[in-house]
């Protein structure tokens, strides 16, 4: 395997990248925002922050979202993988209809994640992102 240390920090940029290319979406077209978000995708966030990377993720104040803050989610982009990689159109279609440049774009962020998580994490229990 390539460093493992060089991998995580690819992967966490990869993420952020990712996070950089699915957040204007929402942020510019949901009209409920964050309505997709359920307690079950941050547990499965927890869950893999904890077994993949050795990070507890603390809860919040929220009642029903345990990692939902005042601005928005508290895990970073690499801890909730299938948050980061969620949107209306790629859920509903598997592309953003319309939009050939973002889709590819999108597609080549997951490709090269998936990819590396693969060897970095060496499971079959990873949840996929899409
Ligand atoms: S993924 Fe869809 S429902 Fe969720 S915040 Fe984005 S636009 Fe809104
Ligand atoms: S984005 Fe954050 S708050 Fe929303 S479901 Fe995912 S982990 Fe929970």
């Amino acid at each position: 395997m390539a460093n493992e240390a060089s991998l995580r920090r690819r992967l966490i940029g990869l993420y952020a990248e990712l996070a950089a290319h699915t957040e204007p979406e929402c942020a510019a077209h949901c009209a409920k925002p964050r309505t997709c978000c359920e307690a079950q995708y941050c547990a499965l966030a927890i869950d893999h922050a904890k077994s993949h990377w050795h990070v507890d993720l603390v809860p919040t104040w929220h009642a029903a979202l345990p990692l939902m803050g005042d601005d928005g989610c508290t895990a970073a982009a690499h801890l909730r993988p299938i948050c980061t990689a969620h949107t209306c159109a790629v859920c509903e279609h598997g592309t953003k209809p319309g939009d050939p440049a973002w889709t590819a774009r999108y597609q080549s962020l997951t490709r090269t994640i998936e990819t590396i998580e693969a060897e970095l994490f060496d499971d079959c229990e990873r949840a996929p992102l899409r």
